[in-house]
């Protein structure tokens, strides 16, 4: 792979997209810096080989140059977790940009403003990023939240450095991750899909039935599964416009041989409230009135059984409302499973929106191989897309 070790940055400018779009308070503070943190080895290895670093990043959906989304409310944690004096260029492209990246010296690091203060970053714009090729000698792709937009900073530029351009490490490690995952993972390979809808999850589960040996559907999803084989799911969601889909999916998992695994019990409310009352219920049998609002404690069971039987992971999608106290136990149930067999040899990937927070909030992070970083980028590589941040640089 084209990383960032097959360079020396000595007496070289490295232009590095990193995703700095990390959440502030009120008062402008840093809530979480995991991403500023992330991106850190690959700015250290520039400086290490006596090189400077440019860092290009875009913060939240400002409309044109709007003070609450500068990256001037980051300086200060940057330089905290970097331990290097961060310089600023108010604009990302023009004079001020192009003064203070030739006058930076081996071991500096400039950071531009927000790239999204132009509009013509997220168009795509060759001309803005022509501007932003001229910052740097090497142009280092280190955001995999972005990947998946052919945003000028993430793709565009590449094309300016056609002998010179390469993944950070942080990029390196998600592109690995999902490979190791979807295309050389040691079998048996399970994939364990949750969340709300099946609809938003299809695209997934087509392109994974090409890839794993074990398939477990659960939260929200499961109801329309159930639904379609019969099932009285009483208010649970359903997608009914989903039921032959739901049917078709079976039919091709069981002609590429691959095992489905459903919930058998599920924990029911009365209501969609964490103060609502429940009762374990056979997942087919539902009462109406009664929506199944987590995995319950017999499905623990035989899901725990398939992930400790399998050699690599992939997580997607809580198995219950986690969010609500009283239906998290399925989500972290299975994040133990995942952390046990992690722990035996597994590789596990966790990855796409909800499961991350999930694993964050119950303290697995540290106990699964790898929790990605990019939500919506992870998606789309699941769905088996070429991300065209990643075909950029490989691109000669
Ligand atoms: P997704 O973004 O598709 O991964 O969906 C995540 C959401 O699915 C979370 O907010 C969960 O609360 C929700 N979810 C999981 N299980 C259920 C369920 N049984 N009923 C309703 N929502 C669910």
């Amino acid at each position: 792979m084209n990383t960032i070790d097959n360079f020396n940055f000595k007496d070289k400018k490295a232009l590095i997209r990193v995703d700095f779009n990390v959440p502030l308070d009120d008062s402008f503070e840093v809530t979480d810096a995991t991403r500023i943190v992330s991106a850190k080895p690959t700015v250290i290895k520039v400086l290490e080989d006596g090189g400077s670093c440019v860092l290009m990043s875009h913060l939240g959906r400002p409309k044109g140059a709007q003070a609450e989304f500068s990256l001037k409310h980051i300086i200060g944690t940057i330089e905290d977790i970097y331990g290097v004096e961060v310089k600023f260029a108010n604009d990302c492209i023009g004079e001020e940009a192009i003064v203070k990246a030739n006058d930076l010296k081996p071991g500096e690091i400039l950071l531009l403003e927000n790239l999204r203060f132009h509009e013509e970053e997220t168009k795509g714009d060759e001309d803005f990023a022509k501007q932003l090729s001229q910052l740097g000698d090497i142009y280092v792709n280190d955001a995999f939240g972005t990947a998946h937009r052919a945003h000028a900073s993430t793709t565009i530029v590449a094309k300016f450095f056609p002998e010179s351009k390469c993944f950070g490490y942080l990029l390196a490690k998600e592109i690995e991750s999902i490979k190791k995952v979807l295309e050389d993972g040691e079998k048996p390979v399970l994939a364990v899909l949750g969340g709300a809808k099946v609809s938003s999850k299809i695209t997934i589960i087509e392109n994974i039935l090409d890839k794993v040996d074990h398939l477990i559907i659960g939260g929200g999803m499961t109801f329309t599964f159930i639904k379609a084989m019969g099932g009285n799911v009483g208010d649970s969601i359903c997608e009914n416009d989903k039921l032959d889909l739901a049917l078709d999916i079976m039919k091709k998992a069981k002609e590429k041989n691959v095992s489905i695994h459903l919930p058998t019990d599920v924990v029911a409310a009365d209501a969609f409230s964490n103060d609502a009352n429940t009762q374990i219920v056979n997942v087919e049998h539902i009462p109406d009135g009664w929506q199944g609002l987590d995995a319950g404690p017999e499905t623990l069971v035989q899901f725990d059984k398939v992930v400790k039987s399998c050699k690599t992971i992939l997580w997607n999608g809580p198995l219950g409302v986690f969010e609500m106290e009283n239906f998290a136990k399925g989500t972290i149930a299975l994040g133990h499973s995942i952390a046990q067999a992690t722990k035996d040899g597994a590789f596990s990937l966790v990855g796409g929106g909800d499961s991350v927070a999930a694993v964050k909030e119950f303290g697995f992070e540290d106990k699964v191989s790898y929790v990605s970083t990019g939500g919506g980028a992870m998606l789309e590589s699941l769905e088996g897309k070429t991300l065209p941040g990643i075909d950029a640089i490989l691109q000669a």
